[in-house]
């Protein structure tokens, strides 16, 4: 029987198990952190809400996952733009489609908990990935207790997020190339509780552009919103000027006076805890030979200004394993195949993501120059939304459409459900 190691139990971790468990391969998954709460206990503050599409979705259904995610998620199936002086409530085209928002967390248990059931997975927690041989096929891994460990992998798989030990040991003997550039954002994440003054629609993902600056929140099935507060590194604001407490009050009540009330832990969150830079992160080769693969936040961290990290990942796994199933005695084609599709498309979402923040920042005279039409719900009219979240097309098909559907065109929806 053939043995995988992956390193990582985040989200993708657990999934990229999970298909390597079904395609009969005995799976080691070594996690660093230790178990909290049935899941990888998570980093303090770091507790953001994802929007996970009918994309993502359609990996998890693969190993019978889908489902329980919804269960556990809140169901969106419209925007609402928040202007200063009014407010826009658009809907996808199709009564059918939405996204679900879930808090990372959650889905981490969710998965981890499918998986750690399966008879063909095994978890250690606590075990760091240190050192990698790769012509030997060996991980060397540093437990929490002190004690070091060596496993041995027919097939080693990188899921270990944006600073990933994988990609890092594959870059310093020569088999990848890392790229991280800055966007030049940065975030924090905040709970929004709304007053008794504001309704917000629940089965909604909500913006507040500000022009450069943005605020967005994603539906709890607690009647919150987890909110992120995505600021320039250069510009006005920024998080310096908001470390100031009298700044911070001033700035978010003036930018974001019908939901400054509800913002109860906004001095918490700003003092409590550095606001993350936000980065893109590409390597140019996500496989080594028959043994190594890099899946999730490892082969590509994107932007998260369309919602889209996710579910790249969760289709990494369902890639992967179409390709090891396709040719079951020849991994290396396999896994040849797998980055041949994966450097395309992580390539396309990484520059869909970054097309995107005009839209989700108000920078576009599109999107700051529509009217209130509380009482009214229009469909949602960018091609990239909808052909990203709700159509077959990949990453690479719709980057290449754009330049007949630039961004803000009123979708075909006839031509993106039939999209192959
Ligand atoms: C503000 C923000 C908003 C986002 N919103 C969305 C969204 O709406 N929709 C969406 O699709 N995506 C979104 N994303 C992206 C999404 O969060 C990531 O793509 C996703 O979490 C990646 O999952 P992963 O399992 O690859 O990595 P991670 O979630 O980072 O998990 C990696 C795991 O590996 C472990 N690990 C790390 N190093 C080692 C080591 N050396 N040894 C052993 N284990 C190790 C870590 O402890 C962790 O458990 C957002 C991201 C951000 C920052």
């Amino acid at each position: 029987m053939r043995k995988a190691v992956v390193i990582g139990a985040g989200p993708v971790g657990c999934l990229a198990a999970q298909t390597l468990a079904d395609l009969g391969y005995a799976v080691e998954v070594y996690e660093k952190r230790p178990e909290y709460g049935g899941r990888p206990a998570a980093s303090v503050g770091r507790t953001i809400n994802l929007s996970v599409s009918p994309r993502g979705l359609r990996a998890l259904a693969a190993v019978g996952a889908d489902k329980e995610v919804v269960d556990s998620a809140v169901a969106m199936d419209r925007r609402v733009v928040h202007q200063l002086q009014a407010s826009v409530e658009t809907r996808y085209g199709d009564p059918s489609w939405c996204n679900y928002s879930v808090g990372r967390n959650d889905l981490n248990k969710t998965l981890y908990r499918q998986a750690r059931y399966h008879p063909g997975i095994r978890f250690e927690f606590g075990a760091s990935c240190h050192a990698i041989d790769f012509e030997r096929r060996r991980v060397v891994l540093d437990r929490s207790d002190g004690r070091r460990l060596t496993a041995g992998y027919d097939l080693l798989i990188g899921a270990d997020g944006t600073h990933s030990s994988v990609r890092s040991a594959m870059a310093q003997t020569g088999l990848t190339t890392v790229w991280r550039t800055p966007t030049g954002s940065g975030y924090t994440e905040l709970t929004l509780r709304p007053a008794d003054t504001l309704e917000l629609q629940r089965s909604a993902i909500h913006v507040w552009p500000r022009g450069g600056f943005f605020l967005v929140g994603l539906p709890n099935q607690d009647e919150t919103f987890r909110c992120t507060l995505v600021l320039p590194d250069v510009g006005e604001p920024t998080f310096t000027e908001l470390a100031d407490p009298v700044r911070r009050h001033a700035v978010m009540a003036e930018n974001f006076p019908d939901v400054y009330a509800g913002l109860g832990d906004l001095d918490r969150a700003i003092e409590g805890r550095r606001p993350a830079k936000i980065w893109t992160v590409r390597a140019d080769r996500l496989v080594y030979r028959s043994s190594v693969a890099l899946v999730g936040d490892a082969a590509h961290t994107i932007a998260p200004f369309l919602g889209q990290g996710i579910n790249l990942g969760f289709e990494d796994c369902l890639m992967l394993g179409r390709a090891l199933a396709a040719a079951p005695d020849d991994p290396k084609t396999a896994l040849f195949e797998y980055a041949a599709d994966r450097v395309v498309n992580g390539d396309a979402a990484a520059q869909l993501s970054m097309l995107n923040f005009d839209s989700l920042a108000g920078a576009s005279a599109a999107s700051s120059n529509r009217r209130t039409v509380r009482d009214r719900v229009v469909p949602i009219d960018s091609f990239m939304v909808t052909a990203v979240n709700f159509s077959q097309l990949t990453y690479g098909e719709v980057l290449n459409q754009l330049d007949a559907h630039p961004v803000e065109t009123p979708l075909e929806l006839i031509n993106i459900r039939s999209g192959t």
